[in-house]
C-alpha cells in the first residue's frame, strides 16, 4: 500500500468520517475537493466523490503529506502563509504571464508545456524564470480548484529550483472570498451543498486554500514591468500612492466580513472600478490618456503596465508597447497565449507552442 493509502486509513481508521448522499435527481455525479480545513493543529480534509462528501477528521499536518483520494491528488507541503510584501523583483532570467484561467484547467495545461512553464509531467520547467499570474482563477468555468492545487503545488517547486510563481489577486478571487457567487459554475453550488458550507466558506481564513490566497499580493513588479489584474487608474499617481501603499490597503480591505469596521475610504477606492482589479481604462477607448499613461509609468518607475481583466484575442498591445493585454480569452476554454519575455525582447507563446512577435493595436 502507498503511503498516501496508509494515511488516508490512518486518517479513516483515527477519526470520525461522515458521508452522505444527495437527496435530489441529479443526473450528473459531481467530483470536486480536497478542501481542507486547519484548526488547533487538526486538518479535516473533505471532498465531493460521486456526489457523496466525503471527510476526514483528526489529521496531524506533516510536511509532504500526500492527500490522493479526495478530490484532485495534492502534496501538502505548507499550510500557514505569511502575507507576501516584496512586490518589486530584478532578474535576467526568462518571465511567462498570462491571465483570467477561470476554471479552464486543460487549457491552462497545454499552455504552459508547450510554453516551457511545466514538462509533460505537469512539473516545473522554468528553472530560475518567473512565472505570473494576474489573477482571475476563480468562475465561470468547472475546474477552478485543480487549478489552485495545481498552481499552490507548482509555487512549491519553482521555489526548489530558484524560480518564482507571482499569483495576483483578480476581481473574481476577491468576489468568491466575499460570498459574491454571481459567476459561479453550477458544480460549484452543488458541491456547497453537498458539503453543507456556503461555497465562500470553503476558502474561509482557516482553510488551507483560503489562507493562501490571502496571502497573494494585488500587484507586482518585475524589471520595467509592473502587473495587475485590471490595471492602474491616473488617480493613483495624483493621491500620490506607492505600490506598496495600494497592495496593503488593498489586502487590509479584502474581505468585508473579516473587517472589525467597514471598508477604509482609500480600501473602497482600490476595491471599486478604479482599483487593481477592475480598472479597464488602459485598453478600452476614453480610458486613460497617452499623457496620463505616462504619468503613471513615471510614477511607477516602469515602461510597461501589464494586465488582464479585459480580454483579448492574444496577448497584444496598446500604447505603442506601453500597455500589454494579457487575458487572451482562455476563459471560453479554446485558445490561450502567454507573454514571454527575455531581457528587452518579448513574444506571444500560442497555444501550440510558437513564439509569435507581439503585435500593437490602436
Ligand atoms: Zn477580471
Amino acid at each position: 500500500m502507498s503511503n498516501i493509502g496508509k494515511w488516508l486509513l490512518l486518517g479513516l481508521l483515527g477519526a470520525s468520517v461522515s458521508s452522505y448522499a444527495t437527496d435530489d435527481e441529479q443526473s450528473m455525479f459531481v467530483s470536486d475537493g480536497p478542501y481542507i480545513k486547519k484548526q488547533e493543529g487538526e486538518l479535516t480534509v473533505e471532498c465531493v466523490i460521486n456526489s457523496q462528501a466525503k471527510r476526514y477528521q483528526g489529521l496531524s499536518f506533516i510536511a509532504r503529506m500526500q492527500i490522493d483520494n479526495c478530490g484532485y491528488p495534492v502534496t501538502l507541503s505548507n499550510i500557514d502563509f505569511i502575507e507576501k510584501t516584496t512586490l518589486t523583483f530584478n532578474t535576467k532570467q526568462r518571465i511567462v504571464a498570462t491571465s483570467d484561467f477561470h476554471g479552464q484547467y486543460a487549457i491552462m495545461k497545454r499552455l504552459l508545456q508547450r510554453n516551457g512553464v511545466i514538462d509533460s509531467g505537469n512539473n516545473w520547467a522554468l528553472g530560475k524564470g518567473h512565472f505570473v499570474i494576474t489573477g482571475d482563477i476563480f468562475d465561470r468555468g468547472d475546474k477552478v480548484t485543480e487549478i489552485l492545487w495545481f498552481i499552490y503545488q507548482l509555487e512549491q517547486q519553482a521555489k526548489a529550483a530558484g524560480g518564482y510563481v507571482h499569483l495576483l489577486l483578480g476581481n473574481h478571487e476577491v468576489m468568491v472570498l466575499n460570498g459574491d457567487l454571481r459567476y459561479l459554475h453550477p458544480k460549484y453550488l452543488d458541491v456547497a451543498r453537498i458539503l453543507d458550507s456556503p461555497f465562500e466558506l470553503l476558502f474561509d481564513k482557516n482553510t488551507v486554500l483560503g489562507d493562501w490566497l490571502r496571502s497573494k499580493p494585488v500587484l507586482v513588479k518585475i524589471n520595467n514591468m509592473l502587473f495587475a489584474h485590471g490595471g492602474f487608474h491616473p488617480e493613483l499617481v495624483e493621491k500620490q500612492l506607492t505600490l506598496a501603499s495600494i497592495n496593503t490597503s488593498f489586502k487590509k480591505n479584502l474581505i468585508k466580513r473579516e473587517l472589525p469596521e467597514s471598508r477604509s475610504e482609500l480600501g473602497e477606492f482600490l476595491h471599486k472600478k478604479k482599483g487593481p482589479v477592475w480598472y479597464r481604462g488602459l485598453l478600452k477607448d476614453n480610458g486613460a490618456t497617452s499623457a496620463e499613461i505616462d504619468l503613471l509609468l513615471k510614477h511607477f518607475d516602469v515602461k510597461h503596465l501589464v494586465i488582464g481583466h479585459t480580454s483579448q484575442k492574444e496577448v497584444l498591445t496598446k500604447h505603442q508597447g506601453r500597455v500589454i493585454a494579457i487575458d487572451s480569452s482562455i476563459k471560453r476554454g479554446q485558445y490561450g497565449e502567454v507573454l514571454i519575455v527575455d531581457g528587452d525582447k518579448k513574444w506571444r507563446g500560442t497555444l501550440d507552442g510558437k513564439q509569435l512577435p507581439l503585435e500593437n493595436h490602436e
